[in-house]
């Protein structure tokens, strides 16, 4: 009775905070960026979803999840994303995905602004504490903020957001200080600070344990030199969640999780990466150079950043399969649309065997991976470790976007080739999944582990 009084109470708060929004600003009033392409013709209109859409049919969520999930929708709605019926005409025709277009074009977002707005309608702290501005739901509803927005036409943006809400600051939720949650987690949540994480380096990226980014204790602060690698909003970033070297003791138990502001003396952005992919996502190369921050902005306790940067990870694994799962099912029902009617041979390209049986294989194989990423959801929200099967989901989703992708793609003849549709940003953007992250071999590492197949070394 609690929970149920609780989720309306958050939800209510959403609402408030929604309907606020909305009524302050023009949201569908969108320019025209003179974008319009040859593609408008072969973009599809809206086709039915495959996953269930009412509580009624659903494994895991409830009225509340799908209340959240369909006032998100018009935030996606306002970031170029998918459009309900009545909406969609006056949105195409108003050309309103040119946001996300010109966004990739210009290899950055303006994650300020778009963060304020999902900020103010309560979408950034969906599983965070009431008391620093989050709704307090628990994980699942995260899962159903992440899949609604892979209705966003690019994979950039919704990485940009899951960067700030379930890989930067699950750690800082759950183990900072109530101080530091006021100075970093609050504003993160209002989205009047954007956070990034600093865990990859140049020399280690699978191996998180070896990198070699120091903190070293001066009094009351830490000195920190050394430099981070593909840091996402690395150029935009208000704070770094960042993982160093606190001492010289074992690679497990050396390394802590600190606050570390960037605009600090000593923080220098080194450049902005060209990407294959995710194109309106800025991507980092920051270096540390005797970098002063207090020692309590240390998250948690001094040594446990290995440890708490783990446990980090099951969110963001569960989290960006979420979100792929939505992607791959709009990429399919593209194709579906497209390719029925797309005429070759005096018949529809979806009519050949070929065609609509590879198309519902890959249906299945997404209803496969949408099961798992429930039913590890489901064990994750009763307290369960789900390591190994959120890293099976995260492997699984990796392989299978690319599948996704590549066959797709194919079904779209030259019009696939080219970077006015969806699918083709999809090929790019989603090979990003097998690596990032944790690559497949290390998920399968994890998995080895916890089937106790891995040699001992
Ligand atoms: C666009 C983008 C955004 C990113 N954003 C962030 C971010 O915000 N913060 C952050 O900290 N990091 C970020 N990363 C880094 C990402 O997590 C790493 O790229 C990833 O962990 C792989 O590390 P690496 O690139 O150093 O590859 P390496 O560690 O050099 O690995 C290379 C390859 O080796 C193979 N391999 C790895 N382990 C094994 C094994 N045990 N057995 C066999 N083969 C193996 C894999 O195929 C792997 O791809 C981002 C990366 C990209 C490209």
């Amino acid at each position: 009775m609690r929970i149920i009084t609780q989720t309306a109470m958050a939800l209510h708060c959403g609402a408030v905070r929604l309907n606020a929004l909305i009524r302050t600003r023009p949201f569908f009033k969108c320019a025209s960026f003179g974008l319009r392409s040859f593609a408008d013709h072969a973009s599809s209109p809206k086709v039915a979803s495959n996953a269930p859409e009412t509580s009624g049919d659903h494994v895991l969520y409830t009225p509340e999840h799908f209340a959240l999930k369909d006032s998100l929708k018009k935030i996606a709605e306002i970031l170029g994303g998918d459009v309900s019926a009545t909406q969609q005409e006056n949105i195409i025709d108003q050309e309103i995905n040119p946001y996300v277009d010109q966004w990739e074009a210009e290899g950055k977002f303006p994650a300020h602004k778009i963060f304020k707005i999902l900020g103010n309608a309560g979408f950034l702290g969906v599983n965070k504490p009431v008391e620093y501005g989050g709704m307090g739901l628990d994980y699942s509803y995260s899962v159903a903020v992440s899949e609604e927005l892979g209705h966003i036409r690019c994979g950039g943006i919704p990485m940009a957001i899951g960067v700030q809400t379930d890989m930067a600051t699950p750690a800082l939720a759950r183990f900072g200080s109530a101080e530091l949650k006021k100075e970093f987690l609050l504003p993160s949540i209002l989205g009047d600070k954007v956070a990034c994480l600093g865990v990859s380096e140049v020399g280690a990226g699978s191996d998180v344990s070896n990198i070699k980014t120091k903190a070293v204790r001066k009094g009351d602060d830490y000195v920190i030199n050394g430099g981070k690698m593909w840091t996402t909003n690395g150029t935009q970033a208000d704070w770094m969640c960042l993982l160093a070297n606190t001492s010289d003791g074992p690679p497990h138990r050396n390394k802590s999780l600190i606050c570390l502001p960037m605009n600090l003396p000593g923080v220098h952005i080194a450049r902005k990466i060209d990407k294959l992919g995710m194109w309106s996502s800025d991507t980092a190369e920051v270096f540390f150079e005797d970098v002063r921050v207090p020692c309590k902005n240390v998250i948690g306790q001094e040594g446990m950043g290995f440890t708490y940067q783990m446990l980090q990870f099951q969110e963001e694994r569960l989290w960006a399969v979420a979100n792929i799962v939505t992607t791959m099912d709009v990429v399919i029902r593209e194709t579906i649309h497209y390719t029925r009617q797309r005429k070759i041979f005096s018949h529809p390209v979806l009519y050949h065997q070929a065609v609509h049986f590879r198309l519902a294989e890959l249906q299945t194989e997404v209803e496969l991976l949408r099961a798992l990423l429930y039913q590890a959801t489901a064990l994750y929200i009763k307290g369960n470790d789900v390591t190994k099967m959120a890293s099976m989901a995260k492997l699984k989703a990796g392989r299978l976007a690319r599948e996704v992708g590549d066959g797709c793609l194919q079904y779209w003849g030259g019009m696939g080739f080219t970077s006015d549709v969806l699918v083709s940003r999809f090929y790019r953007d989603s090979r990003l999944l097998s690596i990032g992250g944790g690559a497949d071999e290390v998920m399968l590492g994890i998995i080895c582990k916890y089937m106790d197949i891995l040699p001992k070394k």
